[in-house]
C-alpha cells in the first residue's frame, strides 16, 4: 500500500472540486494539495444569471463561456407565453467539461498540486491527521474538503437528459417550455439555447421517483419541429448530457470535514441552480482558510430557504401545479426581477410580489399544514 501526504485533500475532482483547488492554490501558492478522484470528463453545460456590471469574469470562466442572453420565453401547456428581456442581468452559459479539464491542465503545471485519480472509499481523523482510504492506500491531510454527497437524495430531485445538435436550429433562449406532453406526476419542460458550439436542448422533470425518461429524444424531436419548424437526425447528435439536481440538499460540516458544491448545499433546492453559489462558497471557503469560521456559511436567505421549502411541497402535493407557478413568478416580474430572484438577490418587496403570484391554497396547505 502507497501513503501520500498534503496539507490538504480534495475528494471530489468535479467543478466544486477543482474550482477550490485553484483558487485556493491562487491565494496560497506554498500550498500543497492532492485532489482525490477520478477525471470528471461527463459532457456538462451550466448556466446563469450575473449582473452585467460585474467586473471583468475569471479568465478560466470567460474560456468556457459558449452562450450568452438577455432575452428569453417561458410557455404553458396552451402556449401562452412570458417574453422576459434583461437590461442589467446577462445570462450565461459554459462548457463545464471545458472549463474542467483547463482547470485540471492549469493545476496539474503547478508545483505542489497532485491528482489521485481514484475513487475515496471513507476517512478519519487520528491525533489531528486526516486519512483519506482509498484502494491504493491512505492519504493523509492536515484538512479534508469534500464535493461527494452521502446523502440519500429522498425529495423531489431535478433530473434532465439534453442534446447537442451540430445545426443551429433558432437564435432563441427558450427557459422553459411546458407547453409538451405532460406527466402530472413529473411536470416536465424543454429548455432550449444556441451556443457557439451548437445547438442545447434538454428535457427536464421534477419527480421523487428516478425518471428514466426513455421518450426524451422524441418528445425534443417533437418540440423541435413544432417550435421550431425543424427536425434533427441521430447523426447530428453531437454530445447527450445527462443529470440529476437534488432540491433538498443542506450546507453540511461532519465531523470538521467541509463539504463542497451540490454536497454542500450550493443548489437552490427550487431550481437546482448551483453553480453560482460554488464560487461563492469557494470564496468563502478561501477567506475562512485561516479562521475557524467555515461552518457557519449560509448559501440562502432564510426567506428564500422557507419559500423553496414551501414550493417542493407543493411540487410534492400536487406536481402538475408546477408549470402555473413557474408563468405565475415570470409573469409578476421583469427580466430583471425575475433574474433576481432566481439568482437569491431579490428585495423583499420582489419576494412578496412572488408570494402573491403562487396559487394561495396550495402554498398556504404546503406552509401551514
Ligand atoms: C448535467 C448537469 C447540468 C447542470 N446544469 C446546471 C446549470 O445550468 N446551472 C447551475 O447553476 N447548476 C447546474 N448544475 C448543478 C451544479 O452546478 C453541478 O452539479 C456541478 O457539477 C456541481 O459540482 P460539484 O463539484 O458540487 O459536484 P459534481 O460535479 O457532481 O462533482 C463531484 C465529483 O466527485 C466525484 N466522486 C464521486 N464519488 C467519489 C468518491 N468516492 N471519491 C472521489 N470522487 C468521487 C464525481 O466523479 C464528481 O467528479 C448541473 C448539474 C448537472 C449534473
Amino acid at each position: 500500500m502507497h501513503h501520500h501526504s498534503a496539507s490538504i485533500a480534495i475528494i471530489g475532482a468535479g467543478l466544486a472540486g477543482l474550482w477550490l483547488a485553484y483558487k485556493l492554490k491562487s491565494s496560497y501558492p506554498s500550498l500543497e494539495i492532492i485532489i482525490i478522484g477520478p477525471p470528471d470528463e461527463r459532457c456538462q453545460h451550466v448556466s446563469g444569471w450575473q449582473l452585467k456590471s460585474l467586473t471583468a469574469a475569471d479568465p478560466f470562466i470567460e474560456k468556457s463561456t459558449i452562450a450568452t442572453f438577455d432575452e428569453w420565453r417561458i410557455r404553458i401547456s396552451g402556449g401562452e407565453e412570458v417574453f422576459h428581456k434583461a437590461d442589467c442581468f446577462i445570462y450565461k452559459t459554459i462548457d463545464a467539461n471545458r472549463l474542467k479539464q483547463n482547470l485540471r491542465q492549469y493545476l496539474s503545471t503547478q508545483e505542489g498540486v497532485f491528482f489521485k485519480e481514484v475513487k475515496a472509499l471513507d476517512y478519519r481523523c487520528e491525533d489531528a491527521v486526516w486519512y483519506v482510504r482509498t484502494e491504493y492506500g491512505d492519504i493523509s491531510a492536515d484538512r479534508v474538503y469534500s464535493s461527494v454527497s452521502h446523502q440519500e437524495l429522498s425529495s423531489v430531485r431535478q433530473q434532465f437528459i439534453g442534446i447537442k445538435i451540430r445545426e443551429a436550429l433558432s437564435n432563441e433562449m427558450f427557459l422553459m417550455d411546458f407547453d409538451i406532453p405532460q406527466n402530472s406526476s413529473a411536470p416536465r419542460f424543454v429548455y432550449a439555447l444556441p451556443t457557439d458550439t451548437g445547438y442545447l436542448m434538454e428535457l427536464t422533470t421534477f419527480s421523487e421517483q428516478d425518471d428514466p425518461m426513455s421518450d426524451a429524444l422524441q418528445v425534443l424531436q417533437q418540440w423541435s419541429i413544432a417550435r421550431l419548424g425543424r427536425s434533427f437526425d441521430e447523426d447530428d447528435i453531437l454530445e447527450v448530457e445527462q443529470g440529476v439536481i437534488p432540491m433538498d440538499s443542506d450546507y453540511v460540516v461532519q465531523d470538521d470535514v467541509s463539504y463542497l458544491g451540490v454536497a454542500g448545499g450550493a443548489a437552490r433546492p427550487a431550481t437546482g441552480y448551483a453553480f453560482r453559489q460554488i464560487l461563492l462558497q469557494t470564496e468563502f471557503l478561501v477567506s475562512a482558510f485561516n479562521v475557524d469560521e467555515a461552518k457557519s456559511y449560509r448559501h440562502f436567505t432564510r426567506l428564500t430557504t422557507w419559500m423553496d421549502r414551501v414550493f417542493i411541497r407543493v411540487l410534492q402535493n400536487q406536481p402538475y401545479i408546477a408549470e402555473e407557478v413557474f408563468y405565475g413568478i415570470a409573469s409578476s416580474l421583469s427580466g430583471d426581477q425575475f433574474s433576481a430572484f432566481l439568482m437569491d438577490e431579490s428585495s423583499l418587496k420582489e419576494k412578496l410580489k412572488v408570494i402573491l403570484s403562487s396559487p394561495k391554497l396550495p402554498f398556504l396547505k404546503a406552509a401551514f399544514i
